[in-house]
């Protein structure tokens, strides 16, 4: 099939697609105008890696990392920190999100992105892991804006979850905070088919060694950074992050600078700013992938 039919296929799936959602959206109360915003996202993802796949331009690939979700820090009610400039951080990670992840499919288009929230929603911490569970994301990004209750602190920095935090979510948590806002969840699914031995085979090892490939990830994060911000490093951190804790996957906090002080609060609602973090994150991704590569390959 030639990419122009394809594109009238896609457009003719996702039209379909709309007419079925906002028919349904009665029984979604989570969806937006009678529309599943992350359900059309995630079928504008099917269309396009079948674009992808039937074309015959290779693209860039990954080695190892397959599925990326992105954790627009906060939203909905939770407004995150507010910032010199009055910007709310729900607002700066979401147009973070947005544009990273136009950026990773620019590059490598079959690689499978998916956000924790499409809009200015409000979900718990533990759906958000549940989601990325569920998506059996190999990467897990929050991202967030930092804030200080003086205005001296400055620069960008990665946490971890500490060793001991790392513990399985208990089953009763799961699906049960806000059971309205059950769409992302739903969304996740449409897309990616993992169903080879190898690809189990892959998660296993990476599960079993999340806390150690973590603290690579936190690391090629902090690489990146260096990389493109002018700022200052305050390094790789262990923390106690609700957000963290359950993810079967490696899983950092992003803080990509901080919204109170005087001069990096005015900086990072600049799109070029925006564009550094963009790009210190998409290297991140790519070292983390050849790691990964790398300890995956010297497993026994
Ligand atoms: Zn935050």
């Amino acid at each position: 099939m030639n990419p122009r039919s394809f594109q009238q296929l896609s457009a003719l799936t996702v039209g379909l697609a709309l007419l079925l959602i906002s028919q349904s959206a009665l029984a979604h109360p989570g969806a937006l105008w009678g529309i599943d915003l992350s359900s059309v996202v995630a079928l504008r993802d099917q269309a396009r890696m079948a674009a992808y796949q039937s074309a015959d331009a290779p693209g860039e690939r990954l080695n190892r990392v397959q599925t990326i979700v992105l954790d627009p820090g906060h939203g909905g009610d939770n407004n995150g920190a507010i910032g010199v400039a009055g910007i709310r951080e729900k607002h700066l990670t979401l147009e973070l999100a947005y544009h990273l992840r136009e950026a990773i499919q620019a590059r490598y288009p079959d690689v499978r992105v998916v956000m924790t929230r499409y809009w200015d929603t409000s979900l718990s911490l533990p759906e958000r892991v549940h989601l990325a569970n569920l998506a059996e994301a190999d990467v897990f990004l929050s991202l967030h804006y930092n804030a200080a209750v003086h205005n001296r602190a400055v620069g960008y920095e990665t946490f971890y979850l500490r060793p001991a935090d790392v513990t399985p979510q208990p089953p009763e948590i799961l699906g049960h905070s806000h059971g309205e806002d059950a769409s992302p969840i739903e969304g996740a699914g449409l897309v990616g088919q993992h169903g080879d031995d190898l690809v189990f085979i892959q998660r296993d090892l990476i599960r079993a060694n999340q806390h150690e490939l973590s603290a690579r990830l936190a690391h090629s994060v902090q690489d990146g950074f260096r990389g493109h911000l002018d700022s200052i490093d305050r390094g790789v951190k262990q923390a106690n992050f609700g957000v963290l804790r359950g993810a079967h996957m490696p899983a950092v906090v992003v803080e990509a600078g901080f919204l109170t002080h005087p001069e990096e609060g005015s900086d990072v609602i600049e799109r070029a700013h925006r564009q550094r973090v963009v790009n210190a994150l998409l290297d991140a991704i790519v070292n983390f992938d050849a790691e990964l590569e790398q300890v995956l390959d010297d497993q026994p």
